[in-house]
């Protein structure tokens, strides 16, 4: 038997769609365009890919967009005032800086972070929405988590109750869809490193996320037949070949549904950072939102 594959193209559609109206509610009766500002320090090529891809998706979907490109050298200060430029612009509602940042202020990450003001914060890793997050109020949730928890509910996959398993406990992935999971009532076990006899952990998971940065680190033996498979993971093994945490030719042949990389989280991380931009510009300016 062969899984269903979950195209992240078909449900990122179906949340643009949603997306597309709630801007133009927020347009026509409130006058109020959406605005996205990306900081991003230095020339790292695969980050310029990535604010490249935020830029046109902001675009296309009638967000209004800024790149703010700084030199790779600059002083955590002025990244500091940029910051809180943006934080008083009224044009702006979401505020992202991309990450990695260069060595030079990579020790500084934290408080550049936790500078941007907590409702602008499309990123959902300010101190505040992590907080919120953890106490089950979702106000700004991290992108990527929430993507994947979108794609479950819009793919009918039922969460309550469910056994889930994530493999990585970091604060960008691990860490809030434990969150997301638990407050949708699945019993979620979360794995590292350090945990011993991996495979007869994740064995129990009816949905299995992967979220470890290594290709093709879940095998076959390691999944439940007709789980939910879920690949966070995105691993470059070649100049043009991505691969994901999954071996997804092995374990689509247990699996009930799993998600391909390229191709699947990717796109629903972006549809959720528009939907943040969209939830931030209703948040600041007391309007309800419908998705
Ligand atoms: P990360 O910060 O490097 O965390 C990796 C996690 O995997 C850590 O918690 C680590 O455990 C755990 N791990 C490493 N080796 C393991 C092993 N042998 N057994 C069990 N757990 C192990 O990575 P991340 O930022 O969460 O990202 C994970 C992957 O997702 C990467 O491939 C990244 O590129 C991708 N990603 C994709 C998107 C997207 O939009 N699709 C967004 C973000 C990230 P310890 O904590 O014990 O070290």
């Amino acid at each position: 038997m062969s899984a269903t594959v979950l195209e992240g193209k078909f449900y990122a559609a179906q949340i643009k769609e949603g997306i597309k109206k709630d801007i133009s509610v927020l347009k026509n009766k409130h006058g109020i365009t959406p605005g996205l500002a990306v900081i991003i320090v230095g020339e790292n090529p695969a980050s310029k890919v990535y604010v490249a891809s935020k830029h046109r998706s902001c675009e296309e979907i009638g967000i209004y967009s800024e790149v703010i490109e700084l030199p790779a050298d600059v002083s955590k200060e002025i990244l500091l005032a940029k910051i809180a430029q943006l934080n008083n612009n009224d044009q702006i509602h979401g505020i992202l800086v991309q990450l990695p940042l260069p060595d030079h202020i990579k020790e500084n990450e934290a408080e550049i972070l936790n500078s941007i003001d907590p409702n602008k914060d499309v990123d959902g890793f300010h101190p505040v929405n992590v907080g919120k997050l953890s106490i089950g109020e979702e106000h700004l949730v991290p992108c990527t988590p929430y993507g994947c928890v979108k794609m479950l509910e819009l793919a009918g996959i039922d969460i309550e109750g469910k056994n889930a398993v994530i493999i990585g406990r970091s604060n960008i992935v691990g860490k809030p869809m434990f969150n997301l999971l638990l407050s949708r009532n699945a019993t979620v076990t979360v794995c590292h490193s350090r945990s011993k006899d991996l495979a007869s952990i994740t064995k129990q998971a009816d949905i299995l996320i992967a979220a470890v940065g290594k290709p093709h680190f879940v095998t076959s033996d390691m999944v439940k037949p007709g789980a939910v498979v879920i690949d966070v993971g995105i691993n470059r093994i070649a100049e043009k070949k991505l691969v994901g945490d999954v071996d997804f030719e092995q374990v689509k042949q247990v699996a009930g549904a799993i998600t391909p990389v390229p191709g699947g989280v990717g796109l629903l991380t972006i549809a959720m950072l528009l939907h943040n931009t969209v939830k931030a510009a209703c948040l600041i300016h007391n309007v309800t939102i419908t998705n």
